[in-house]
């Protein structure tokens, strides 16, 4: 005992033992590192298994010399000319090749915006999230999972996603009580109780819901002309007669009593007026157009369809004469 006791306290033997251990440590280290990997590019293959398309160009494109940059390239052609069968199908042959996970992770929104842009929601959420495990603090996944669930009216979910995007600081709030009002409308209860429902909402200074709410209950709070404009024009009904701008409107589409004359400080409505009032036909064409990104739309959104802003369409009016008929 008292001899193995000597040995141990050799500091040699306590260095040969040291060294052994750290050997054992890091041998189990690599083996685990080794099957984690094995496991983790298992799971890839089966996953872009579970989503491949049958594909005639299939061995062309896993052409090793085809390097991942001209295949990301390649698939984004694809993508921006609408051939998303196509797109979708090289994205899953980049996905096979890519090691490093910044790449991989890049691919998968990729993937998943098609898989969105095409129409196939189930799919780009699993490969949303999917990215989300490499980097949960994702905020273009995150915003596209956001405008995913909102499609598949999942609205918990747009929540959920809402308040991860709220802790990498992006403003949410208005977002937030918008989507409460859709979880309410979408609810199985009457009429009245839903409007109750939906006013106790912070509606102030939130103009997507106010015009969700003048949208859907023709109820008139503090909406200004202008964020309803193209409602108010298609309905032709007279609302918020106490607002002087809401009073112009009606006075230049000739929907106030004759004898009332106002002056119109808008130089469309005047137009529109003056116009009208000679026997010319006239109409109000409409447009929209992104505050964030600048395209233009045919019809007004909530999110911007193309970069998923909140609140981004600002509504654009001219006067035309109308040539139909
Ligand atoms: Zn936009």
């Amino acid at each position: 005992m008292d001899l193995f006791f000597l040995d141990y306290r050799d500091p040699l033997v306590g260095l040969i033992f040291i060294t052994i251990l750290i050997f054992i440590i890091a041998l189990l280290n690599y083996f685990w590192r080794f099957f984690a990997y094995k496991d983790e590019e298992e799971k890839l293959e089966k996953f872009i298994k579970k989503f491949e398309l049958n594909n005639v160009h299939k061995d062309l494109l896993k052409d090793p010399n085809l390097s991942l940059a001209n295949l990301i390239f390649l698939a984004s052609i694809f993508t921006r000319s609408g051939e998303f069968e196509k797109a979708i199908q090289i994205y899953l042959i980049a996905l096979e090749k890519v090691k490093d996970k910044k790449e991989q992770e890049d691919i998968f929104i990729s993937l998943a915006e098609v898989y969105f842009k095409a129409g196939f929601l189930e799919r780009s959420k699993e490969v949303l999230l999917n990215a989300l495990k490499i980097r949960p603090r994702n905020e273009k996944a995150l915003k596209l999972l956001k405008i995913v669930y909102l499609r598949l009216r999942s609205y918990k979910e747009v929540l959920d996603t809402l308040e991860c995007l709220l802790e990498l600081d992006e403003e949410v709030k208005e977002e937030k009580e918008f989507i409460k009002a859709l979880m309410i409308k979408e609810q199985d209860i009457d009429q009245k109780s839903k409007i109750e429902l939906i006013l106790n909402l912070d509606i102030k200074d939130n103009i997507m819901l106010q015009r969700l709410i003048f949208e859907n209950y023709q109820i008139i709070k503090d909406q200004n002309l202008f964020d309803i404009i193209d409602l108010i024009y298609r309905d032709k009904k007279i609302v918020k007669i106490d607002k002087q701008e809401y009073k112009e409107f009606f006075y230049a589409l000739n929907l106030l009593p004759k004898e009332e004359k106002i002056f119109l400080k808008n130089q469309n409505f005047r137009m529109f007026k003056i116009l009208n009032d000679n026997d010319f036909k006239v109409k109000i064409v409409f447009s929209y157009v992104c505050l964030e990104c600048k395209n233009a739309m045919p019809l007004f959104f909530y999110h911007c369809p193309i970069c998923y802003g909140f609140n981004k369409c600002k509504i654009l009016y001219e006067v035309k004469l109308d040539e139909t008929n």
